[in-house]
């Protein structure tokens, strides 16, 4: 494991830092760097400039038009990206294209594969359920072959931006054998009849999650991928993508650089004990996310794919998120007083309350308690901590 960058890899990063002062537009640049929400449309804008450069798909194979890097590359990516305010990859893009490409038909690839390069159809994930999250094969959305459809019956629940999605990929029971064997995997339009969206608003004040209610919906036999009753195979797959995502590194040091800037004036004059505690806790944190840089190197020294399998996947996961939960909950600590009020409003697009506007404080304050919020879903999603560790005991301690 190299810990120091290789001249052609200081090359990389230099070339992505130029891209992203040359092509990341400041009005996205500033959005992200004060804390505000993106909407669709910055999303995409964002998507598109990536594959104007060909950089809309950096863990694709070369063949689907993949930038072909190596994960070292993907890091450095992923790290420069996140550092210079880059909107983040939607995700989705990164789960259901890894999974066209190796179990969709061809019809498949060539319906849904060049739309997803330039974001033209969005996608969004009917994994979970009501009592089917952790235990997600306990799922109950019901697909009934009737000649050439599917018809569709069940609920989906936290579906992130379903509102925003033309099309879902989805779990539902096609069988009545063994959970695991009789789950498939189908490609849903979100305008099919019967398809409806309601939202569900989180503790941030925010709509980006949703319940999908299916009723009734016809789904044509082309849409399911693989096999009937093969889907459980492709949902670990797709899985075990959203879990390797290493991007946690580039976002704890952004988070980190907000969380020193914010403490240059605490500890200017006089630091009170408190001011120095919370130094301390700044240390160790920046300590912390230079031990997890290293595990993450590790993990992508010993395999090139930058597929992270199993439980190192899961380790990752777990620190990635406890670094960035508390991280965010330092730079609400370190805006003291000002950091009380829940300003939902402070991470909208239009808010723009300088100084000047008569505000005593500095106005990126008042975003950190929604945004400390918001972060508190990451040790959920994706899979949460406890879960997390119960595959790490399992795999790595053979419990
Ligand atoms: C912000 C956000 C976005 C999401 N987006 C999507 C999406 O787009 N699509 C989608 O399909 N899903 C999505 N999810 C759902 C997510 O995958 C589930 O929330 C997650 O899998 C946990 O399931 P659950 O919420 O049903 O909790 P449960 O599975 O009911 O768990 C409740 C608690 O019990 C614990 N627990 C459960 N089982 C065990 C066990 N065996 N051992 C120890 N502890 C256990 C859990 O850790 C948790 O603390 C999203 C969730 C969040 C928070």
């Amino acid at each position: 494991m190299e810990l120091f960058e290789s001249a052609p890899e200081a090359g990389f990063r230099a070339e992505i830092q130029a891209f992203l002062a040359a092509h990341l537009p400041a009005s996205l640049r500033r959005k992200v760097l004060h804390f505000q929400r993106l909407e669709k449309a910055d999303f995409v804008l964002w998507h598109n400039i990536l594959a104007d450069h060909g950089y809309a798909g950096p863990i694709w194979p070369k063949d689907y038009g993949g930038t072909g890097w190596n994960a070292i590359q993907r890091k450095i990516f992923d790290e420069e990206c996140f550092l210079g305010g880059a909107p983040r990859l939607i995700p989705h893009v990164n789960m259901i294209c890894p999974v066209l490409q190796r179990y969709g038909s061809a019809a498949q690839k060539a319906r849904f594969l060049p739309r997803v390069w330039r974001l033209q159809d969005w996608w969004c994930q009917g994994y979970s359920e009501p009592g089917a999250g952790s235990d997600l094969a306990s799922l109950k959305t019901r697909a009934e072959r009737r000649g050439d459809v599917y018809v569709v019956n069940g609920q989906k629940t936290w579906t992130t931006w379903a509102h925003w999605a033309d099309w879902m990929f989805c779990l539902v029971r096609t069988g009545s054998g063994k959970p695991q064997a009789s789950i498939s995997f189908l490609l849903i339009d979100m305008k099919s009849p019967g398809l409806s969206v309601r939202p569900i608003i989180s503790t941030d004040g925010v709509h980006d999650l949703n319940e999908v209610f299916l009723d009734d919906v016809q789904v044509p036999v082309e849409n399911l991928v693989g096999e009937e009753n093969a889907g459980w195979t492709i949902a670990k797959f797709l899985l075990a993508h959203e879990r390797t995502d290493l991007a946690g590194i580039g976002l704890c040091k952004r988070f980190l650089s907000f969380a020193r800037r914010a403490m240059g004036p605490l500890l200017a004059h006089a630091p009170t004990p408190a001011d120095l505690r919370l130094r301390d806790r700044l240390v160790q944190l920046e300590l912390d996310v230079m031990a997890h840089e290293w595990t993450v190197l590790r993990v992508l020294s010993a395999d090139d794919s930058g597929e992270a399998a199993g439980a190192a996947a899961s380790i990752l996961k777990i620190r990635s998120t406890e670094l960035q939960q508390s991280i965010t909950a330092l730079m609400l600590d370190c805006a003291g007083p000002q950091g009380l009020r829940h300003l939902r409003e402070a991470r909208e697009q239009d808010w723009d309350q300088g100084p000047g506007a008569g505000l005593p404080v500095d106005p990126l304050h008042h975003a950190l308690v929604a945004h400390y919020l918001d972060w508190r879903k990451v040790t959920v999603f994706g899979g949460t901590t406890e879960v997390q560790k119960n595959i790490v005991g399992k795999t790595v301690l053979g419990l």
